[in-house]
């Protein structure tokens, strides 16, 4: 697979196989300098599986969490325009041999109703996500991304907008990312699944989807057409994950070295079981909670300044330990079907089974209630701090002070608009709170747009 040199891989797990506590140690101290780790120093941290390497592991991860991000913690939900695909992934309930699944591509009208019961709900951030096909209802792939990314942002209600769209899907053109680039996207994600090309040959035995490389390229073709958020992930449970947290790092590595800027995001999805799938009752390489646990705070430590995302694949107790260790944003109150957003959910047409069903305001409340700041903050994509330019802001904690005021106007219009009683108590409580974390001028930035608030006005941000 093109820019993973799997033989090195190999040989660094072997090179590291035994834990060694004196390098452990090391590896820890230069991690909590918030300092990017080498694959080297992350193999030492994969091989340290013990119980006391592991509680070490899980601390240093929180202490790194909490010196770049603080309380903060961003939520999206994710948006299905489609469950058509081509592709035949063993994994996945959309594969086009699975006939019990009613093919729909939502119209732009049928998105915006879908958008409007999200923002009713208090979403600012979608995640649009697709299956992949050439054609969607007879319309271009690309023309079909484009008018559906214009319906999520066109749709309105009240006073509320979405104000960032990312994408996860298929791999494009330089020219078709130009496109998607134009009309005005966040990040573009997409997974490479498995970075262990044999098992990546197995799980994708037909359509465009079955050439690794295409898909490992189109990142690379994302940057080439100007798009500089890019997300990437791997489907934990396909393959040993000590190789695919290594070959997920090595790819970074190849952005950092050929772009000056890896990936905004890493996503960490595990495999979850759904009807017509043939890796549901028999996942090749379970990971047990522990060991997901480690890895997602390894990540932490190995790519601090890089965002990790958890869906609601995940449970909420697992989602509460992983915000404290490294996660950085969530989705909240998903369906992952196309036209799923509806007051009664359904498992029907599903990709794969959901582990937390909470609304979004119960998520909130509890992410309040163990001292995150929820943050629906879109400041920095709108202000063009994306790429290399948010990563030189970020590094030195020059954009700390903003986000925490943008978060805290999220959070303020989010309990004036949405909230329950309890959670609206929970929320002013902690904002009371933060307040006295800021700096003076910050904090008089804040009361002003607070003012602001109080006064009718939505949406404004440093
Ligand atoms: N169809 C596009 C693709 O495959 O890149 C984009 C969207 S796909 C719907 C989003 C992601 O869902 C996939 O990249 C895969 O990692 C994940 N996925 C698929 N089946 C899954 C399952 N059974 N459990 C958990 N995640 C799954
Ligand atoms: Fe299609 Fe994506 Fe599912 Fe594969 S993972 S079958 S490409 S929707």
């Amino acid at each position: 697979m093109k820019h993973i040199d799997a033989a090195r891989i190999e040989q660094l797990l072997q090179k590291h196989s035994k834990t060694d506590n004196a390098k452990v140690d090391a590896v820890l101290d230069k991690a909590r300098s918030l300092q990017r780790l080498t694959l080297e120093e992350t193999a030492v941290l994969l091989a340290a599986d013990d119980a006391q390497n592991t509680e070490k592991i899980m601390e240093a991860a929180a202490y790194v969490k909490d010196a770049i991000y603080g309380k903060r913690v961003v939520l999206f939900a994710p948006l299905y325009i489609s469950n058509a695909c081509v592709n035949n992934c063993r994994y996945c309930g959309f594969k086009c041999e699975n006939r019990s699944v009613d093919r729909r591509s939502l119209t732009p009208e049928e998105i915006k109703e879908q958008v409007s019961w999200l923002l009713n709900r208090g979403h600012k951030r979608i995640l649009m996500v697709a299956g992949e096909a050439l054609n969607f209802d007879g319309k271009k792939a690309i023309d079909y991304y484009c008018d559906s990314v214009q319906a999520i942002y066109d749709a309105q209600a009240g006073k509320n907008r979405i104000k960032r769209v990312n994408v996860n899907a298929a791999p494009l053109s330089v020219e078709e990312f130009k496109q998607l680039k134009g009309i005005g996207i966040g990040t573009y994600q997409v997974f490479q699944e498995t970075y262990h090309d044999e098992t990546y040959r197995y799980m994708h035995p037909s359509g465009p989807k079955s050439d690794p490389d295409n898909r490992i390229n189109a990142i690379d073709r994302a940057f080439a057409a100007g798009i500089d958020d890019v997300g990437i992930g791997v489907l934990y449970g396909l393959y040993d994950y000590k190789f695919e947290t290594l070959a997920m790092l090595m790819h970074c590595e190849h952005l950092e070295n050929k772009f000056n800027v890896g990936p905004h995001t890493i996503s960490v999805p595990r495999i979850e079981p759904v009807a017509g799938s043939d890796v549901s009752e028999n996942v090749p390489h379970p990971l047990t909670d522990e060991d997901f646990m480690r890895l997602v705070a390894i990540l932490r430590l190995s790519v601090p300044y890089t965002g990790i995302i958890l869906s609601t694949r995940e449970t909420p107790e697992m989602r509460d330990i992983l915000v404290h260790h490294g996660v950085s944003q969530i989705s909240a109150e998903s369906r992952v079907s196309p036209g799923g957003y509806d007051d009664e959910e359904t498992e029907e047409g599903i990709q794969f089974t959901l582990g937390d069903h909470r609304t979004q305001d119960e998520i909130i409340g509890s992410l309040l209630e163990q001292g995150y700041l929820p943050s629906f903050c879109a400041a920095c994509y709108r202000k063009e701090r994306t790429g290399e330019r948010f990563m030189s802001l970020a590094k030195p904690g020059a954009i700390k002070g903003m986000c925490q005021v943008n978060a805290l106007v999220t959070l303020k219009e989010y309990l004036d608009d949405f909230a329950s009683d309890s959670v609206k108590q929970a929320g002013y409580k902690l904002i009371n709170k933060q307040i006295n974390s800021l700096t003076g001028t910050d904090r008089e930035i804040l009361r002003d747009m607070f003012k602001h608030i109080d006064d009718g006005v939505r949406d404004e941000y440093v």
